[in-house]
């Protein structure tokens, strides 16, 4: 038997509005090289200057991933080169990181986080496969990411995918970067080796890049494990490289071995001061944390008596469980509201739960539990609302769908039903009740859906009893 070891190196890029060496904007753009200046190209003698916000930004990451900061950390060169990268060094750190030790839980163990550095991101080259020319484009140059790199402490693709999958909603809720892998925000790297069960030493690891998705991840680490335990056991051996994965075949194919490459003779950048983080900063960006999934889904069952199911649905995205939490403000009844979100909302919703102001949706659910309209005309109403952007007020007043809850009205109603169907009345005394379902759907029928539906069924069953 085999155990399979995962480590993971994960780039977030920060949503900081300029660059983290420079005053260049971060925002996304068509157009090449717009984004760019004398600092962020490399040109000799530009002077970097760090962005104090990224700065703040992995500060709240580190502390939601349970780091523990240092106070004193450093950025240094890391020398290579290749065309996108025009100084011919990245800055990232290297020997004092931002910030150690930490973890994330998943549902069956802990994963310890090694580090979290600050780095800047490198440009991107641009293939004209046809012309046998390539481009460089700088836009990306000098954006802001942090890596997160963990212990070897995964052991397979679906705990790999779930610390992921936990990673990114996390830092979502944090809100210092969209954390998308299409949008490129989130990169990740997979370590893998594979070791004898009761082996104490790990295996040799070879890294695999070019995982586009939380599912290639998986893919790949399943593919890389059990190409290695066959090599293994034909008496082979892994060599420690740096392999890609190919999509459309689902492997893993090698780029480059290890031992003739990466010698970054790394060194302090002696343009940039270290980088001193006082207990004011740390305790500030503490302050300014949210509440996190976990505990703001206890706190939905707790204190709206949600179950948990619900809970866990709703706090998977921050913007959601607030929306949710708006609804209620005007609804009053938290169990509706959820099943409104959870069913409707999310039914339209593509990441903007705003489709319909919180506040009306708020208050027709206050409507049905008011008996001012049926659940079932709540459903058109809220159709109605998705369209046009007005109060549901304003929506059934005017399309007249306020429920009628008049007794009198809906005895004529039922009436008119039953002497138009007077076999009922004997269907119903010989203990045909399937016939009671059929009188009330008539009664809807006629009054479209407005007649108050506990009403009915009181009336129609006095009706034929009588
Ligand atoms: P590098 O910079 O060469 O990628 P690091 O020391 O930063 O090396 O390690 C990168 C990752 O490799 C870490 O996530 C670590 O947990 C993982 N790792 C180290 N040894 C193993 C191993 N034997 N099997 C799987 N992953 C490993
Ligand atoms: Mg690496
Ligand atoms: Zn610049």
């Amino acid at each position: 038997m085999y155990n399979t070891v995962v480590g993971l190196e994960i780039h977030v890029q920060l949503a900081t509005d300029t660059k983290l060496f420079c005053g260049c904007s971060t925002a996304f753009t068509t157009e090449e090289n717009k984004n760019i200046c004398p600092v962020c190209t490399g040109h000799l003698g530009a002077l970097p200057v760090l962005n104090e916000k990224a700065l703040d930004y992995a500060l709240k990451a580190a502390l939601a991933l349970n780091c523990r900061i240092n106070k004193l950390s450093m950025f240094d060169r890391k020398n290579y080169f290749y065309p996108d990268l025009p100084k011919g060094y990245q800055i990232s750190q290297f020997y004092h990181p931002y910030a150690e030790n930490g973890f994330i839980d998943i549902s069956n163990k802990r994963v310890r986080i090694t580090r979290i550095h600050i780095e800047e991101d490198a440009g991107k080259l641009i293939h004209n496969e046809a012309k046998m020319e390539s481009y460089v484009d700088y836009n990306r140059s000098s954006i802001p990411l942090i890596e997160i790199v963990t212990e070897p402490d995964i052991s397979s693709p679906e705990e790999a995918q779930e610390f992921l999958e936990k990673i990114k909603t996390i830092l979502k809720y944090t809100g210092i970067s969209d954390v998308s892998m299409e949008l490129g925000s989130l990169r990740c790297d997979a370590n893998v080796s594979v070791k004898r069960e009761n082996d104490e030493k790990l295996g040799t690891r070879v890294e695999i890049k070019n995982l586009n998705s939380f599912k290639a991840v998986a893919k790949a680490i399943e593919y890389e494990a059990s190409r290695q335990i066959s090599v293994i056991s034909e008496g082979g051996e892994i060599f420690c490289e740096t392999r890609l994965w190919d999509e459309s075949s689902m492997t893993t194919k090698c780029m480059r071995l290890k031992e003739n490459a990466e010698d970054y003779r790394y060194f302090p950048d002696p343009d940039l001061p270290k980088v001193l983080v006082g207990e004011e900063r740390i305790t500030r960006a503490k302050n300014d944390l949210p509440e996190f999934p976990e505990e703001r889904s206890a706190r939905f069952v707790s204190q709206y008596g949600l179950p948990e199911y619900n809970a866990r649905v709703l706090v998977s995205e921050k913007s959601l469980a607030d929306y949710f939490e708006e609804v209620v403000k005007y609804s009053g009844n938290p169990k509706s509201s959820s099943n409104w979100v959870i069913t409707d909302i999310l039914r339209v919703a593509k990441g903007e739960y705003y489709v319909v102001d919180a506040s009306h949706l708020g208050k027709m659910i206050k409507m049905i539990d008011d008996d001012i309209i049926s659940g079932k005309i709540a459903k058109e109403v809220f159709e109605i609302m998705l369209e046009d952007k007005r109060d549901p007020l304003q929506i059934v007043e005017e399309k007249g769908l306020i429920q009628i809850t008049n007794e009198s009205e809906i005895e004529r109603i039922v009436e008119a039903i039953i002497s138009k169907n007077p076999e009922s009345i004997a269907q119903y005394r010989s203990g045909i009740t399937k016939v009671l379902g059929f009188l009330v759907g008539q009664v809807m029928k006629e009054t479209k859906g407005r007649a108050n539906p506990a009403l009915v069924n009181r009336i129609i069953i006095s009706k034929m009893e009588s």
